[in-house]
């Protein structure tokens, strides 16, 4: 058996986050389902019981054919104008649990638990070893996002393969779904749906390419200085998705880094974030990546790839280096650390090939996400050097903690699982 947690958005925008018990071998067939949901109008809802129906008609169809693979799995969805903006979840196992009847029951060497409208939970234990959890589940359980995150703990605590799904319950909150290695709030997965896709209209745009594990200040005060010196209209991050894999790095989820990435940008109005990249499941090469980005673009737009000084000398052996040069041109940042490069050698290079590079001196800030996830790891503070709501989120997501070195590791093989 596997678990596995997944997050998108449908064609209408609705954000579904979605945990799954499989049999073994079986995520990639569940995930490439699961995405065909991206095609799907949630549509119309008229009461929390349409959506939760919905919900289930919707992903039941989807695996209609591969049912006898999955074990158990579960949603939380997020729809802003139902009462207390959440919609709701559902678990099933076969024939056993849905989400109309409260219940804890034992089948298979499995416990499962059922809250309506509150949330669901399966793992594989004996009765008698997940006590705590069945008694917590019954007695304090409501299905609000504090609760829901003691009883992921408990979940974790207890050492075997689990998923969780619950609604966040009341007023402005979003549930979530989760597995061992993943924990997915509906509300970061929003962030998929509001992403700009269409960039007709800029005429001056920036690229900001980066891994972004996590994003930092550095690369927001590179980004605006670019911003304001060449008059851009707009500034997309755009996280990379899964080139690093290659080194067999550990890189935190596209999905998590587009989650941080989004929340460290929504508050300018001039950035904007791209999941091009994180969410393609192959291997990406940026050159590709920028020839499929003009296509939302007006033909006559300027785009300008910003990369800092360390990147900029490794950048002539990117692949199709050529052809990504005719497509856009580059912003070179200065990056403290690093010496700043030979002007006429580059400023040539992309002349020769009908391009144009600028470079652009930015107030020095020796930050670094290597730095980052390394003072986390030790216990030192991170404070300023990122935005507090990305700090915030590295520390609900135990993102960078020594101990989820595993869970890294885990979510590394699932990728590479999707990309072979
Ligand atoms: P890591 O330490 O993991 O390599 P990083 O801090 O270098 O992370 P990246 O995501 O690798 O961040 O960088 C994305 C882009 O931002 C690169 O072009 C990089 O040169 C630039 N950049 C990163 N930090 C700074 C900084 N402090 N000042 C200017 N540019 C920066
Ligand atoms: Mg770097």
């Amino acid at each position: 058996m596997e678990s596995f947690t997944y997050s998108l958005c449908t064609k209408d925008k609705v954000p579904i986050a979605v945990s799954c018990l499989c049999k073994d071998g079986k995520t990639t067939e569940c995930i490439e389902r699961l995405n065909s949901l991206k095609e799907y109008d949630f549509g119309e809802y008229k009461s929390e019981y349409t959506i939760d129906y919905r919900l289930h008609t919707i992903i039941d169809g989807c695996m209609s054919d591969i049912k006898e693979d999955i074990i158990c799995i579960g949603a939380s969805v997020g729809v802003d104008d139902a009462e207390g903006r959440t919609g709701g979840i559902f678990g099933s196992c076969n024939n056993g649990a849905s989400s109309a009847t409260e219940s804890v029951f034992f089948e298979n060497g499995m416990v499962f638990g059922v809250k309506p409208g509150k949330g669901a939970f399966a793992i594989e234990e004996e009765k008698e070893k997940a006590e705590n959890i069945i008694n917590f589940f019954a007695d304090e359980f409501d299905g609000s996002y504090e609760k829901s995150i003691t009883l992921y703990n408990k979940l974790c605590e207890n050492g075997n393969i689990f998923i969780l799904m619950t609604d966040g319950s009341g007023e402005g909150s979003y549930g979530i779904a989760a597995d061992r290695k993943n924990i997915v709030t509906v509300a970061e997965t929003a962030y998929k749906g509001i992403e700009r896709t269409d960039y007709k209209g800029f005429k001056r745009i920036g690229i900001m390419g980066g891994t972004f594990d996590p994003i930092h200040n550095g690369h927001l005060i590179a980004a605006q200085t670019v911003c304001d010196k060449l008059k851009l209209d707009i500034v997309v991050f755009m996280p990379t998705g899964n080139t690093s894999y290659k080194n067999k790095k550990f890189v935190t989820s596209g999905d998590m880094r587009f989650a941080m990435t989004s929340i460290a940008v929504e508050s300018n109005e001039r950035f904007s974030t791209s999941s091009m990249e994180t969410e393609f499941d192959g291997i990406s090469y940026t050159a590709d990546t920028m020839e499929k980005f003009r296509r939302f673009c007006d033909y006559d737009a300027e785009i300008y790839f910003i990369v800092g000084a360390d990147v900029l000398k490794d950048m002539t052996c990117w692949r199709n280096f050529r052809k990504l040069i005719s497509l856009c041109g580059f912003a070179a940042v200065t990056r403290p650390g690093y010496p700043s490069v030979d002007r006429n050698k580059y400023t040539e290079l992309f002349e020769n090939d009908g391009s144009e590079i600028k470079f652009i001196e930015v107030p020095a800030l020796d930050i670094s996400s290597s730095y980052i996830r390394k003072a986390v790891k030790d216990g030192l503070s991170v404070k300023y050097l990122l935005p507090d709501s990305v700090e915030e989120y590295i520390k609900v997501h135990h993102l960078y903690e020594d101990n989820k070195k595993a869970r890294n590791e885990s979510e590394l093989d699932r990728i590479l699982n999707l990309i072979n």
